[in-house]
């Protein structure tokens, strides 16, 4: 029955997948908060309205890939398709002016409407960085440092390159735009409908297109970096000198851009080879005119989203479940002590599993599929001596251990620390 399956383009995180995406959030989250980053999170929808300012009316993802309803009461509403805007509209909404710098992490579910494919869902998760109120190139480096760090600590950063480009300030980008221009218009007829449409609304978008007849145009197109002025110039050095001192390993794109007028200076994008066509893992860039373009005080913003589906893809060495404790009980007059034990090992910290049913050959049985690091037995003889019996499940060895020793004697089957649920 269609409606039994999970609508297109969505997926279960079962276990297994669930530990590594959780892995991917947490690495993330850990390594944002030592630089600083305070963790938020903002609604799954918003007014459709703070989509359409933020990413242009003319986005892909504005024209194509929202989801987008109206609720109960009327209002237009549409599911997040990713995570600056929100937090943008916060930062407004919520007076957080007074607060700068801020520098935020997040992470979460993000919608989108999209021909679903392998690392392409339509609904996905992304984690999240945003500094706001810094114009300086030093937001630049810290941002991307960091996205480089998540990525070392995931083990990923070998497989990935990172590439890198400056759009300019104001003033670089708009002759940049009236060369760009100047230039497509000249080979009108040459362009494809798509991109004819983009020359009148928003020509740099020209750049990204991957039509074969526009590909070859933008070969021979006017660089970016022949306009840039002589501020622009230093800032886009000045992040570059930085990443090299930190070893952050990049080259330089000039046909990596964003179509948008707020977009200023630095973009980037962390790319891979190892997931075929879905190739972008994390990407972003410097955003000074955005805030002012929504509404709010102008403020200079940066930030970066990565992919948690594809960077949970990339995941060489993913993490294991916690290996659990097993207890046995040997007999029906040990059931309520393992009951009871069980209880109290929890309560100091352990990992345990209570079989429910079965005697001692098919408990051991189910023991082993856990992959739990040792087994209790609870006999009714030991029981009345006031012990257990140990076995290691790995050796097999085995020792009778007194019932009060038990929390020393299972010190080194302790699972790792259970962290915070993302
Ligand atoms: P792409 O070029 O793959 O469409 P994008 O430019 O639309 O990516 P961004 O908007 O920059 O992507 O989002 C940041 C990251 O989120 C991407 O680098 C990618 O890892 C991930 N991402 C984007 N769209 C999807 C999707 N539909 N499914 C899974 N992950 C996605
Ligand atoms: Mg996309």
């Amino acid at each position: 029955m269609a409606t039994l399956q999970p609508v297109r383009g969505t997926h279960d995180l079962l276990p297994d997948e669930q530990r590594r995406h959780r892995h991917v959030v947490e690495a993330a989250r850990d390594v944002a908060a030592r630089y600083g980053f305070a963790e938020i999170a903002t609604p799954i929808f918003e007014f459709t309205e703070v989509f359409k300012r933020t990413l242009g009316d003319t986005s892909d993802i504005v024209t194509k890939e929202m989801y987008t309803f109206r609720d109960r009461g009327g209002e237009e509403i549409t599911l997040r398709p990713e995570y600056t805007a929100g937090i943008a509209r916060a930062f407004i909404s919520g007076g957080l002016a007074q607060e700068l710098p801020l520098k935020v992490f997040a992470s979460g579910p993000m919608f989108r409407y999209e021909r679903p494919q392998k690392g392409r869902l339509r609904q996905f998760h992304q984690i999240d960085v945003e500094i706001l109120g810094v114009p300086e190139p030093q937001a630049d480096i810290e941002v991307i440092a960091l996205g480089a760090h998540i990525l070392g600590e995931l083990g990923v950063l070998p497989r990935t390159t990172l590439e890198l480009n400056t759009l300019g300030d104001g003033e670089s980008r708009a002759a940049y735009r009236e060369a760009l221009v100047a230039y497509f218009s000249d080979h009108r007829a040459r362009l494809s409908e798509d991109s004819r449409a983009r020359l009148e609304r928003n020509p740099l978008r020209i750049l990204d297109s991957k039509d074969p007849g526009d590909r070859a145009l933008i070969g021979a197109a006017p660089r970016l970096s022949e306009h840039l002025n002589a501020a622009s110039t230093a800032f886009f050095a000045a992040v570059r000198e930085g990443l090299d001192i930190l070893g952050v390993r990049h080259t330089v794109n000039e046909r990596l851009v964003r179509g948008l007028d707020y977009y200023t200076h630095t973009a980037f994008e962390f790319t891979t080879e190892a997931l075929g066509a879905q190739g972008a893992v994390l990407a972003g860039g410097r955003y000074d005119k955005l805030i002012e373009a929504m509404g709010g005080t102008p403020t200079a913003g940066i930030g970066w989203a990565g992919g948690v589906e594809r960077l949970a893809m990339l995941l060489t060495d993913p993490p294991v479940a916690p290996r659990p404790i097993a207890l046995v009980p040997v007999g029906e007059a040990a059931q309520l002590p393992a009951l009871r034990l069980a209880h109290e090992l929890r309560g100091a910290g352990f990992c345990v599993e209570l079989g429910y049913r079965g005697n001692i050959g098919r408990r051991l049985k189910r023991a082993d599929k856990l992959g739990a690091a040792c087994a209790v037995l609870i006999g009714e003889d030991e029981l009345a001596r006031g012990a257990i019996t140990l076995r290691d499940l790995d050796t097999g060895a085995q020792r009778e251990v007194a019932l009060a020793d038990i929390a020393a004697a299972l010190a080194r089957f302790r699972a790792p620390a259970a962290a915070p649920a993302p």
